[in-house]
């Protein structure tokens, strides 16, 4: 299964990226963890995209193109996987399916997860994430909290608040993402594979309905 999630920050794209990789082996695309990697490690990307990260801008198209492709280029490149966080504009979009043509993958669905700009703000003041990069587990204040303050239950490692999650640079986020995301969904939508779902049910409900938008196309 081939799918694309889209949604805004808090949509609970991580979550169901990380469903979808433990019940279905899927390979996890998430392209801010490979951003946030390529800063710690100080790379020329991660030199480029760590100021915008910090002020929640979004990095350029020609970076996150370039990181995405070198991964599908790799040998041992992803064939099963679920996107989070890319494509986020036309343009990556379009770059985006020029990859998979090229290599020979085409998208079993595009999951559009709805969810109001209110709704945001309340569960990324609260969101805590694992500080792993192999992990990534994603916890909530208001709910889902892990078992011991500040470690993850998955890996034991420390948990942090991104400083991106602050409330003026969450607004700015979310800005960006309904500037740049409707021309997108409308790219998907003319393609025929554009599915919404609701992103205020629970996570369960919201991974079975992921799952049969990515069957339907496949038995189709
Ligand atoms: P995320 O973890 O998906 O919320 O991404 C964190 C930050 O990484 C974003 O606010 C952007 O600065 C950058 N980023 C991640 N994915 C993309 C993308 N597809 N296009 C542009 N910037 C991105």
């Amino acid at each position: 299964m081939r799918v694309v999630l889209i949604g805004p920050p808090g949509s609970g794209k991580g979550t169901q990226a990380h469903l979808l990789e433990e019940r279905q082996g899927m390979r996890r695309i998430s392209t801010g963890d490979l951003l946030r990697d390529a800063v710690s490690n100080d790379t020329p990307a991660g030199r480029e995209a760590g100021p915008l990260i910090k002020t929640g801008k979004y990095v350029s198209d020609k970076l996150v193109n370039d990181v995405v492709a070198d991964l599908f280029r790799s040998p041992d490149r992803p064939t099963k996987f679920v996107t989070d966080g890319y494509p986020r504009t036309l343009a990556q979009a379009e770059a985006f399916t020029i990859l998979l043509l090229e290599e020979g993958l085409d998208l079993d669905a595009v999951v559009q997860l709805v969810i109001p700009d209110s709704i945001v703000l309340q569960r990324l003041c609260g969101r805590w994430s694992c500080s792993a990069v192999d992990c990534g587990a994603i916890y909530n204040e208001n709910g889902n909290r892990s078992k011991v303050a500040g470690v993850c239950d998955r890996c034991g490692s420390a948990l942090y608040q991104r400083n991106d999650d602050r409330t003026d640079i969450i607004q700015d986020r979310l800005e960006v993402f309904h500037s740049t995301t409707d021309p997108l969904i409308e790219h998907y939508r003319r393609l025929g594979i554009l599915r919404e779902v609701s992103a205020l049910d629970s996570k369960e409900v919201v991974h079975q309905k992921i799952l049969q938008a990515a069957n339907h196309r496949q038995a189709g």
